[in-house]
Order: structure tokens, then sequence, then C-alpha cells
């Protein structure tokens, strides 16, 4: 994977040592990212879908082009069935304010998982409570797993929506996503499937899997920020009210009403994020340049020799044993809180992260005070994970030492 680390130029401007294990946080910017972007301010910037001079409708094309190749990269039936938002929070934001306008009543239930990041709960949340309806959770097992039995019996005539993780963000456990959407489709509910943490990892096909959503963010497969794609269904999409109302989303306004313009231009109101969207047409491009059965088989030789290394540590404590693992791994230090361990980390050039991840519900099961994240990507090696296993080692000693320093109360 040497090839595939000397496309990203960060590794050359950040002095050693640089061990960059946040990737689940957001990914770093290979070369072609950046220079996608650069083109689209120093040689073709104007605005898009508005103007007939050549730079603009020069631009317009490259956008509708890149929404194409979103959509052979994820499998969509049809550009009409991508959406750019700004991230995977946006586009979870759009489809519950969009399905509270119609699709709900009074005491259905919206079924989320406890593994979900509260991007994929909170706007749940919200809605619920505003529409009267209920939010029903799927529990989650000490291995991290979430149980097809126990959804099955959850689901009810009144349930309407399912939405899960496909990867989680904090235990990196992998679930099985093709058996529950199956399961939520015999059953007749929506199904949104939160591809944050997998997109750039595992190959994802909408058509095969047949979910009615799927929600991801440009910057965690190497793209820009501020960017994301909602897939929907073109049926469904077409029965949704737009998100937001403005400009560029119309077909025709007068002063009492509008008509809102065809998919997928009625749910993108305003101005578009349009290098981020020629940002993340090139990490398509440099993602699929690679072979995704070598990018699995290299991650997960990583990880594994991760998940050695930290097991042979008496002091540490890995949480969670999916029964399939993406590169995310977790793990408290015994006697030491998260926070000091990750500071200690950080100066000796380590990055990752600590706390609670956007998981509280799942904390609260796990009853931690926080957790270590360690999220590898294929610019990692082995001899990064060497370095930190031995720093680990020794930001606990240090840490230990002075705990043992500072007198208890019964000795003073
Ligand atoms: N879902 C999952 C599983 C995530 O890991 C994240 C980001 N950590 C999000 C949603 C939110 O993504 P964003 O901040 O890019 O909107």
């Amino acid at each position: 994977m040497n090839h595939f680390r000397e496309q990203f130029p960060i590794f050359n401007t950040i002095s050693d040592p640089f061990v960059y294990f946040d990737n689940a946080s957001t990914t770093q910017t290979p070369i072609t990212v950046i220079d996608a972007m650069s083109r689209y301010y120093t040689h073709d910037r104007s605005n898009v879908h508005r103007a007939l001079y050549p730079l603009s409708l020069n631009i317009s094309d490259r956008f509708e082009h890149a929404r194409s190749k979103v959509q052979q990269f994820i499998g969509a039936r049809c550009p009409q069935e991508i959406v750019f938002t700004k991230g995977t929070t946006e586009s979870i934001n759009l489809v519950a304010a969009s399905l509270s306008e119609n699709y709900f009543q009074e005491n259905d239930e919206i079924i989320v998982s406890l593994l979900e990041h509260h991007s994929n709960i909170v706007p749940w949340q919200v809605i619920a409570k505003r529409n009267k309806l209920n939010l029903r959770y799927l529990t989650v097992s000490e291995t991290g797993d979430l149980s097809m039995e126990e959804l099955e019996k959850l689901i009810s005539p009144r349930t309407k929506l399912v939405a899960v993780t496909h990867v989680s963000n904090s235990l990196g456990s992998v679930n099985p996503i093709h058996e529950i959407i199956q399961m939520v489709k015999k059953r007749n509910c929506l199904v949104l499937i939160d591809a944050a943490q997998s997109i750039a990892h595992i190959p994802i096909q909408v058509k095969e899997l047949n979910c009615d959503f799927l929600v991801f963010s440009g910057h965690k497969m190497y793209g820009p920020t501020g960017i994301g794609v909602l897939y929907g269904k073109e049926e469904i999409l077409r029965e949704m009210h737009p998100y937001q109302t403005g400009g560029n989303q119309i077909r025709s306004v007068d002063v009492q009403q509008t008509i809102f313009a065809d998919l997928p231009s009625r749910f993108e109101a305003g101005t578009p994020n349009i290098a981020g969207v020629l940002g993340l047409e090139a990490a398509v491009n440099f993602i699929t340049s690679y072979d995704p059965a070598e990018i699995i088989q290299y991650e997960y030789e990583l990880t594994n020799m991760l998940e050695s290394r930290l097991s042979e540590i008496p002091f540490v404590n890995i949480i969670g044993k999916p029964k399939h693992r993406s590169s995310i791994l977790s793990f408290t230090v015994e006697n030491c809180h998260p926070t000091d361990v990750a500071l200690l980390l950080g100066e000796k050039g380590i990055c990752l992260r600590s706390g609670y991840h956007c998981n509280e519900p799942l904390m609260n099961v796990l009853s931690s005070e926080g957790i270590i994240r360690v999220s590898l990507a294929p610019y990692n090696n082995a001899d990064e994970i060497r370095y930190f296993c031995e720093k680990l080692i020794w930001a606990r000693n240090l840490l230990h030492r002075n705990k043992n320093d500072i007198p208890s109360k019964s000795k003073i």
C-alpha cells in the first residue's frame, strides 16, 4: 500500500512522527482531490445551472458528470436518485424532516439501533416528538452485534421506518445490512442505511441492497468536507417534500405559490458546494482506481495485527468483539482516563479520538466513561501500529506512576 500512501501530500508536509489513526472521524486527502478543487477555483469558477456563457455551461456539465459518477459508484438506477448534501448528518435530517410532512401518522414507530451515531438518532427523536411517534431501539450485544431475532420481534404493524448504520463508528461492527434490509422490506417499511463508516471500505451497490435510502459523507472517503450524498429510490424521493426551499430548486414561482423542480434539484436549494462535488468525484475516481479486494484484505490484516498486539498488553481492555469488524477498534486502559491517554499519545504524534464518539446511548450501555478509538485506512502500516503500542505502554506507565505519586486520602 506504499503507492496508496504516496498519493497523500500530508504525509510529507507534517514532520515525523505523524501517525494518523483518526480515519473514522475524517480521512486525509489525496492529491487528485486537492487538484480537482483547486482547478475549479483557478480555472473554472462560475455558478452552475443558471447562466448561458461557456464557463458556466461547462461547469454545470462537469457538476452533473460528477453526479453520474457517484450514481455508478453506488449502483443507483439514475442520477436523479443522487442528491448532494453537506454530509451524512444533513442527508438524514433531510429524510427525517421531509418524511415528517406526510409519511407518518400519530403512534407510528421508527426503529434505530443503539449502535447509531447521534446523527442517526437525534433527527428521529425530534420528529418523533413533533409528530407523536414512538422511537424504538434495537439493543446491542456485549460483542457489539445486533440481533436479527430481536429486530424481527421489534418490527410491528406500526413500524414505518428502520434506520441503521452499516458500520459502527465506535465498535467497528459491520452490521448484516443485506439481511436487515430484506427483513424490513418484507414488512413493508422504509429502510435507511447510514454508510458514513463503510463507503470508503466496503463496496456498496444500492440496487442490489434494495435499501430505500443510503447516506454518506465525502470527508470520510478521501473527499472534501462539507459535501455528502443522499441516495433515495426515485419513486420515494418523488413523493417527498423539499427539505429546504429557495433558488435553483423551483420550476416557477408566483406571489402566492411555487411549483418545485424535478429531481434531484428540488432537494438542492441554493448554490451548491461546487468545488466539493468536483472533489467528491475525484475521491470516487481515487477509490475505484484500487482493487477493493486488496483494500479489504490489507485493512483486515492491519486491524488483526492491531487487535492481537493490543490484547497482549495486560492493562488494555478491547471493547466488543463483533462477528465482523471493520478497521475500527476501541479500548480502555485500566486506571487511566481515555482523555489523558489520548493527550499523551497526541504529544507523540499519534492522532486518535477519545470520549463518547457521538454515541452516548451506546456508552451508557457500556457504562463507560469514554473509550479510545483507533480507526485505520490503507495508508496506515505495521510500523505505525508497533510505534503506537510502544507509546501506549509509555503513556500508561507515566499516568500510573503519577497516580501512585499522589498520596491517597487515607495517607493524608
Ligand atoms: N454516522 C456515522 C456512523 C458517523 O461515523 C458519522 C461521523 N462520525 C456521522 C454519521 C456523521 O457524519 P457527518 O459529520 O459527516 O455528517
